[in-house]
This record gives C-alpha cells, structure tokens and sequence, in this order.
C-alpha cells in the first residue's frame, strides 16, 4: 500500500504536526477566502507531466541522464515578465547544451520557476535603517518593500496567477520555437581573458556551431524535437497551506486501464522540494510530501543526520521507485570532503541503491558576507563544491546526476570572481537579488563548461 493511501495520511495530515517556517496568519477569514478561491482554481501543472518528468528523473537515477536545476533564489511576481522569462529559458537551454557535449547524456531541465516565491528565513523579524521590522519572506507571504511586510493572504492567489501567467509564457515560447537550434547562440565569450580557458569554452562553440550546422545539411533538423524541448517547473515547498489547496487526487496516467488507480498530486509545479530548515522526519513538510506523487527533492546539508537520509527515504520513498527522489546536496566547499562519503555510503549501501539522483547545490553552503553585509559567494567555492562532488561520487562508485543552481539570466553582479574576475568593489554594480546571490549569465555557462571538461577528461 501506498502511503498516500495509507490511513494516517492525509492532505491536512501535517497539521497535526509541528510546522516549521509557515507563518500563522492574524486573519484567518481572509486566509480561508483565499484558500478556498485556490481550491476551485485548475492545476496549473498536468499529472501527466508530472510523470514523464518523474520516469525521465529514474534515467537520471540510473546514470542515463544528468539534470540541470536552475532560477533564482527568490523569484519575485515582478519578474512575470517577457524579457525575464525568456532570458532564463534560454541560459538554461545554452547550459544544456554544454553538458549534452560534455556528459554525452541526455539533459533533463527543471527551471526554479513559475512559484519560488516562499522563501524560509533564519529569523522573523530583521534590522532595516536602524528599525526592527518583519522579514521579506517571498512574494508569496509578504512585499519586500517596507511597507507591505505584513502577511497578506491575497498573495496567496496572485502567486497562483504569477505562477501560471509565468508557465502559459513558458509553454507558448517553447512551442514557438525559442529553442530553436536552428538559430545562432550568442555564447559571448568576450569576457574570458584566460587564452587556456577561452580555448577550451571555444573548443565547445564550435562544436556544437559545426553539430547545427551538419544536422541542418543533412536535414536532420526537420524532426520537431530541435524545434522544442521540456523545461519543467519547481519550487521549495514551504508554504504548506498553499500545496495542500493545489493537490488534487487524480487519475494516474500510469495506470491501466485508465482511471484504475488515483494519486494525490500537487498540481502546482512538476518537482518540489524540502529545504535544509524544514526537512525534520517529524514535522509537518515531512509529513505531507510522503502522501504526494510527484517527484521530490531533499535538501542535504552539513547538520543532516546521516541516519536521517535512510529514514528520509523510507518516509518518502516508501517504494523505492528510481527518480522519485532527489538528494540535493549542499555542505559549502571546506566541508563537502568530510561529509559526502558518508550520506553516500548510507544511502548506496541500502535498499535505496542506485535509486536516488544525487544533485550537487553548490550554493548554499557557500554564502558569505562582506562589508557592509552584502552577501555573496564566490565562483572559486562554488565550482570547488562541485568539483570535490564530482570526485568523491566517482571514487564511491556513485554517479553525480545534476546540479542545482541560483542564477539568471542577466548581467547581475552579485558572486565574486569567474573570468569577468568580479570582486567586492563590483557587487554593487548591478546587485539586485532580493534574497540569496546569483550567478549571472556568464558565470552560470562557465561553470558549465567547467563541468562539461570533467566529463570529457
Ligand atoms: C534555497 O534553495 O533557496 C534554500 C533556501 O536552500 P536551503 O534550504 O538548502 O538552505
Ligand atoms: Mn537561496
């Protein structure tokens, strides 16, 4: 039996339950209205979708594939916009292009879109010009400005409707043909001074200038598959009261003959995840995203119990379907040598073997502040983060099958370093996150190459 049809869960079930980071709302009638408009409202994403996403995420698992996750930390309603959006669809196709070439894999996509708009943070309240005032917590919940940082319920319906209005854009240019590979890339390599470097990234280019080229020749290029591809859409699943109004119990597609069998699936994005702060066995996150079918990430960090990973999966994971769940490790590059080797023996010397995608996040152990409190990360920590990952999965026998990444897709400068060589003089240039930094186009393909060379050595 299932657990989401087992008798103690259901979609409420996690009310019973401690709840971290979900914020009590003063008015509840206004939260009830807002819930209940959600309620009525269509799934904004299809089961169907949901499984391929989740059959393409066991391939992964299996080492046939590899995944790139990538968006902003905290993406903003405002950024439910054309250039926005199409600007992110695009880096993240370059970017996979690049590991197509470097891991000789197929890539599966997931943007950090169309509902990263709940962000946990580490205290309620912060200093802003001198004045105590509660944290910017996600469009979701409250505004960063300082007077909308009340909660306000409504948000919960305008995140639906940005969600929405950002994945309508995102499935009419791709069927439109914005991955077009007929079309010339910019690859901008302007930046790199590096002449060793700049050989390699170009060694790429043309690569994969002369593979479009060729198929275009031969005619090749005529199948549809050239003319689109599958970015799917994700989110941390933090604000309970928000999944719980999306989740449907609906057919699954899987099943035959169809209608046989009902899943509960959270129709608001194809992937969600639980963050390092709310990933207790015995809470609430826990508790609700065991009776979900859709597939789901685990952040993994340096206060992860090793003998919580086990626990996690058993929880999760009850049948140990491949793909369906995603360990997204991120333990900072002074710490990942020491702690990896361990989460990965616990979880491949178990029955879970080889059914997990092991992701490296290289981000979020590496955030650190500066002067006047900017936070920032640095490309060198970043890529060293992955570049132990890479080493250690390789030296267990394990495979490393993606990356979770924050990044955008324009000229911000907000991570120290790569070879525009930004330092701490230059974050200000153009910083403009409203939570944690981001790599910036040229940064994000860099680091792509970077993993790309591992793979081809
Ligand atoms: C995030 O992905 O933005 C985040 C908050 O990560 P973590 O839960 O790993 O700290
Ligand atoms: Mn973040």
């Amino acid at each position: 039996m299932s657990k989401s049809t087992s008798p103690q869960w259901s979609p409420d079930s996690w009310r019973s339950k401690p709840v971290k980071q979900c914020p009590e709302y003063p008015d509840q009638a206004a939260l009830q209205k807002s819930l209940s408009e959600l309620k009525k409202l269509p799934p904004i994403v299809h089961p169907r979708e949901i499984v391929k996403l989740k059959e393409l995420l066991r391939d992964v698992a299996q080492g046939k594939a590899f995944l790139l996750q990538g968006g902003d930390c905290a993406e903003l309603f405002d950024y439910c916009q054309q250039g926005v959006i199409e600007s992110k669809i695009k880096l993240l196709l370059q970017m996979s292009l690049v590991l197509i070439w470097g891991a000789d894999k197929r890539v599966v996509r997931i943007g950090r879109m169309a509902g990263q708009y709940a962000k946990p943070r580490s205290s309620p309240m912060e200093t802003v010009q001198g004045k105590q005032v509660p944290s910017f917590r996600g469009d979701i919940l409250n505004g960063f400005h300082l007077d909308e940082r009340e909660l306000d319920p409504a948000r919960l319906v305008k995140a639906y409707h940005h969600s929405s209005a950002t994945l309508n854009y995102i499935r009419a240019a791709l069927s439109s043909g914005i991955a077009d590979l007929h079309r010339p890339l910019d690859w901008g390599l302007g930046h790199v001074r590096d002449p060793e470097l700049k050989a390699k990234y170009q060694e790429a280019v043309n690569f994969l200038t002369d593979m479009l080229r060729f198929m275009h020749t031969i005619g090749a290029d005529k199948n549809e598959k050239l003319d689109t591809v599958d970015l799917f859409t994700s989110h941390e699943g933090l604000l309970l009261e928000y999944e719980q109004s999306l989740t449907r119990l609906l057919d699954d597609p899987t099943s035959y003959p169809h209608g046989g069998k009902k899943e509960y699936y959270d129709t608001s994005a194809h992937f969600l995840w639980i963050g390092d702060r709310t990933r207790q066995i015995d809470h609430g996150h826990v508790e609700f995203f065991r009776g979900i079918a859709n597939p789901l990430g685990v952040k993994v960090g340096p206060t992860t119990p090793t003998s919580d990973l086990l626990e996690l999966l058993r929880t999760l994971n009850p049948e140990r379907e491949p793909g369906k769940i995603t360990l997204i490790t991120r333990y900072g590059a002074g710490k990942v040598a020491d702690l990896l080797p361990a989460h990965i023996r616990a979880v491949e010397d178990s029955e879970y073997k080889q059914t997990v995608v092991w992701q490296c996040d290289p981000m979020h152990g590496n955030t650190q502040s500066v002067s006047g409190g900017i936070k920032t990360r640095r490309f060198s920590d970043i890529f060293s983060e992955l570049q132990q990952t890479l080493r250690i999965h390789k030296e267990q026998g394990s495979y490393l099958g993606g990356v979770h990444l924050e990044l955008t897709g324009d000229a911000v400068t907000e991570c120290m370093g790569g070879s525009e060589g930004l330092d701490e003089d230059d974050l200000s240039t153009n910083y403009t996150s409203f939570c944690d930094p981001r790599l910036n186009e040229k940064q994000a393909l860099e680091l792509t190459f970077l993993i790309a060379d591992h793979y081809r050595q």
